[in-house]
């Protein structure tokens, strides 16, 4: 049975469900694991390895200053573990 309960409060929220990660590994939707792959997810889909500043309506931080961000506020480990799942996603995109 996969551990629903949600990683900021500890309660099982409405609409909580399992979800199953690459790997195959399922866990849920409120998890921290989830919310690491979903940010990795979205770094990779949404932010430029280089930003465009004469597109200023394209994203104007790169993966780059993110995770340089991530770093300030959340520490190495998480900075590494994002690098780590943001790399993954990219291989297996290959
Ligand atoms: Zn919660």
């Amino acid at each position: 049975m996969v551990d629903l309960r949600c990683h900021g409060c500890g309660q099982v929220h409405e609409g909580a469900k399992a979800v199953t990660l690459d790997d195959g590994t399922e866990v849920g939707s409120y998890s921290q694991r989830w919310r690491e792959i979903t940010e990795a997810r979205w770094v990779l889909k949404t932010l430029p390895l280089k930003v465009n500043k004469r597109r200023p309506k394209t994203p104007q931080i790169s993966r780059r200053d993110y995770i340089m961000g991530v770093q300030d506020r959340r520490g190495q480990l998480a900075a590494d573990q994002l690098k780590r799942d943001i790399l993954a996603l990219w291989k297996a995109t290959k």
